[in-house]
This record gives C-alpha cells, structure tokens and sequence, in this order.
C-alpha cells in the first residue's frame, strides 16, 4: 500500500494472535500490507493458548477444525486423534506461524489499552502499554470468548487455597492428587475437566447450576484410513462441510422427527449418539422448532444419562429439562460416567446456593472443607474483548456505551460509528454456534477482500451503515 510504511504507521493492526490474528496477518502480508498483530500474551494461539485445563480439546473434527486456505499446509499436516487435544492444537498453530514465517510481524505481551478513531485523518490511533501505533485499518480478532466471568460471590478473594480457572489454567503441572476439589460450573469446559482431575483427586465436589446435554465424543486415534480418505478430496469435502448450516460435516440433513417412523427415529439417534458428537440431533431439521420433536431428542439424552449414572437422584439432578439445543451441545470423554466414582459428588445449586467461601471452604447445603478451588464459570463472552477496553469511534462515541442496550453490528463484521474497523467473528456472526476455523476464514477473507477493493478503487474510509444494522440484526 505504502512502501515508506513503518511498525509503528502500518497500514493494519491486529488485535490478538489467535487462530483469527494470524490467518488475517498471512492474508494481508501477501497483499503487501505493513501489518502489525499486537499480542497480549509471550505465546501465539488465543484460546488454545489460555486454555490449558485438563481434557481441553475441540469438539469438532480435527479433520475440519483446522484451516483449509493451504492445500499443502492439510495435505502435510497429520492429527494423531478424531478430536485432537489442546497441546496438539497449539502446536499446530505453532507451525502455521512458523511455516508462514509469521511470527516476526506479531509484537508479544503487548496489549491495546485504547484505540481512538481520528476523524481528521481517517486513522486509527492505538495507544498499547509499550508504543503508540497509527494506521488506516484497526481489526479486532480478540475471540468470542477470552475474557474469564469471575463470579460474584461473597469470600472469594479471601479464599487461601490454590485457586485456578479453567480459561487460565497455569501452563505448568498441575498437582492435584490427594486434594479435596471444588469445581463451580457444568459447561463445555468443566465437563472436559472433571472426568481428568476426577481421577487424581481425593474429593472432587461439583457445584451445578443448570446441567448441560452432553454427547460422548467417541474419541480414539485417528483412522488412517478416514483420514486418506478426506485427503484424496479435501477441497471437495470441505464443500461439502461449507454449504451445511454449522459448516460440519453431515448436520444439515431435511428429515423430520413429526413425520418418521419413531423406532427409526430413536436407531438413528443411538447411531448419532455413538457417531456425531455435536451433529447428535444435526439429522433432523425440526428439533430446534418444534416442541414434541425436541423432547424427543431431548428424552433421548436423559435416558441415556439414567442408564450411565447408577444413583438415580444424581442422574436426574445432571439431565436437563429445558430444551435441547437451546445452549451449544457439549461434548465430552466419560462425562456422566465419571459421576459414578465415589470421590465425586454433585451439588445442585438451585436447591442449595452457594452462601460463601471461607478460607479453606465453600458452603452451600453444608460447608465443604477444600484445598482448590476450581473456577469454570465462563466468560464474558461475544463483548467482553471489545468492551473492556476504549475504543472510541466517531464523535468521541466509545463501543462500550454504543452497546449498553445489547451490541448491534452489521454481519457482525463492521459496527456504525467505527469507520475502518472490523472484527472477525464479531457479535452478530454465528461464531461459536458453528465450526469457528471455516468461519474464521470466511471473515478473514471477506476482510481482506474488502481491503483490496478499497484500495483498488481509491476509497479511505468504510463503515456499517445503522440502517444496515439494524436490517442484519
Ligand atoms: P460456560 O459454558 O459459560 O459455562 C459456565 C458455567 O459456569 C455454567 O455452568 C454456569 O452456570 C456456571 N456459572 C457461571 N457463574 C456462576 C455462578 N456465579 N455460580 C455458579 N455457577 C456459575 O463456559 P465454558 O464451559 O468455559 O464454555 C464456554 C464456551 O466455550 C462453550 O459454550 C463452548 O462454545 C466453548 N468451549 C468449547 C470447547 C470445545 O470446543 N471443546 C471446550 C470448552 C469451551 P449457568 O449455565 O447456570 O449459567
């Protein structure tokens, strides 16, 4: 764009090296754009950096969570399981980074306090804790969830135990053997925790508020043969993948529950059960509309959480009764199996509340005497990277206030009143509703797309219109 460009006048920041970051840095690297990522942390990755709890891994296919934009790069690079583990990710990342040659454009443990639109020159001014940074495009590839919901709850910052969160696991080893634990949360990431640590702990008790549905991953090595299979056609196979509505493999399918047969019905349930992982009820188009067709799939689950979990007060308190699908799917390795060890105990907060830590405890229906204390409550998630910080767009209107009633954007790429900024995988998009690497790229690519046209066709500035918005919305 601009050859007397410097690093601290590029003509792009990135915020955030994520699997986001880096692909957008590749892209507009190859376009001849000076580019900067800034990253808060010593390490690339995103959440396959922060996230280092046990049991972490991805929920979708390694075979289709992975970036397809390098015929070479999925040709060369081999998975060693279905749903391969958080060090397995990182490490993957790792080599994109390094085979693109990466790295030497990605600024670590530096981190963006403010970025102010400058109306007079159409620039962004991005002030980090290190340098003070102008450039033409600002884009946040921050991630939907990387910013840890702490709970409100009384005692927690006098507790004197050792006290971890799932989303910022240490990245050394986690000696947990002989302890009394307790965890707080049942969504994705403690179900793929609690079956790990369960079997090292002395005492593990966790503290549920609403259960989640939970789908075993039937996780294994790798099948070679699946895997020459994918290769010999990966273009056409990720395709496929792209015209269904999750951008996974076999989840779109037309049948519907109301009008089958419903011994067919529950055989290809027990087939997904065993098979599909988040693509469980994928098959069917009515479960997510229709109430009878719902409980159908619903049931199914519970059942199967009756057969697994011996003691029948436990196996109710873990099945959910609110509608299936109406939160993502988990999937997990030896979830509610891992309720029947007698170290674990499950506490149903809606009966019994937490009331308040103490220094060595948690109390809800009785006071729990526990060495750590395990926090896996989430985030704050879609906004929370986008509005923990000032980012002030025209007429000194700052995101955070733009969005008090809700956060509006246009295809949840570009918001009205932040001209020349764009996030990726932004609220509004399906983000973590779908396969997040096709739609990562999707965004990416639309990103540098729409850059090139700018540039191509002498325009400075682009920016959502509300009308837009509020039509997308
Ligand atoms: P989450 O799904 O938001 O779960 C947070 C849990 O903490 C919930 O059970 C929540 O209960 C509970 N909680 C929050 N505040 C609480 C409080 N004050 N007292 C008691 N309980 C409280 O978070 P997550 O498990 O980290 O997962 C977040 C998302 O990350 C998932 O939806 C998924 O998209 C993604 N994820 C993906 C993978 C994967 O791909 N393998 C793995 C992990 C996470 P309520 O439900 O009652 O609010």
């Amino acid at each position: 764009m601009n050859q007397s460009k410097t690093l601290l006048n590029p003509d792009v920041i990135i915020v955030g090296a994520g699997v986001a970051g880096i692909y957008m840095l590749h892209k507009l690297r190859k376009m001849g754009l000076v580019t900067v990522v800034i990253e808060k942390s010593d390490e690339l990755g995103g959440t396959w950096n922060w996230n280092r709890y046990p049991g972490a891994r991805c929920d979708i296919p390694s075979l289709e969570y992975s970036y397809q934009f390098d015929e070479n790069l999925q040709q060369d690079w081999n998975w060693s399981e279905k749903y391969s583990a958080q060090p397995e990710i990182l490490e993957y990342l790792n080599h994109v980074a390094d085979r693109f040659e990466l790295r030497k454009d990605i600024s670590f443990e530096e981190e963006v306090l403010e970025a102010q639109f400058n109306e007079e020159l159409s620039l962004w001014d991005i002030k980090t804790n290190k340098e003070v940074y102008q450039s033409k495009f600002c884009i946040f590839a921050t991630g939907c969830l990387s910013v840890p919901n702490k709970p409100d709850i009384e005692g927690l910052e006098g507790f004197e135990g050792q006290l971890l969160s799932t989303s910022y696991w240490p990245r050394e080893e986690v000696d947990l053997s002989n302890k009394n634990v307790a965890i707080i949360g049942t969504g994705s990431s403690s179900i793929q925790t609690i079956p790990e640590i369960a079997k090292e702990v002395k005492n593990l008790y966790v503290f549920q508020r609403t259960p989640n549905y939970s789908i075993p991953s039937n996780n294994g090595p790798m099948d070679k043969e699946i895997e020459a299979d994918i290769k010999s056609r990966y273009a056409e196979f990720r395709k496929e993948n792209w015209s269904n509505g999750f951008g996974i493999a076999g989840i779109a399918d037309e049948a519907l529950i109301a009008e089958s047969d419903i011994d067919e019905v529950n055989n290809q349930l027990e087939e997904n059960w065993k098979n599909n992982g988040l693509g469980f009820f994928g098959g069917y188009a009515d479960v997510p509309v229709d109430a009878n067709s719902n409980e159908v799939a619903a049931s199914f689950v519970r059942n199967k959480i009756k057969e697994i979990v011996k003691d029948p007060e436990t196996a109710d308190k873990l099945s959910p009764k609110y509608h299936i699908g109406g939160k993502r799917l988990c999937v997990d390795t030896g979830y509610f199996e891992t309720f029947n060890r007698e170290n674990v105990h499950l506490i149903d907060l809606h009966s019994s509340p937490i009331t308040r830590i103490g220094e060595s405890s948690i109390e809800a229906d009785l006071e729990y005497d526990i060495d750590t204390l395990i926090l896996a409550t989430g985030f704050d998630a879609m906004t929370g990277a986008l509005t923990s910080l000032d980012i002030v767009g025209r007429n000194g209107i700052i995101l955070r206030d733009q969005w008090k009633k809700g956060a509006k954007s246009y295809l949840g790429l570009g918001v009205s009143n932040f001209p020349n900024l764009f996030t990726i995988t932004g609220p509004g998009s399906p983000s973590v509703l779908s396969n997040m690497m096709p739609s990562i790229e999707q965004h990416v690519n639309w990103i540098a797309d729409c850059i090139g046209w700018m540039i191509d066709n002498n325009k400075s500035v682009i920016e959502s219109s509300l009308s837009a918005e509020e039509e997308w919305m």
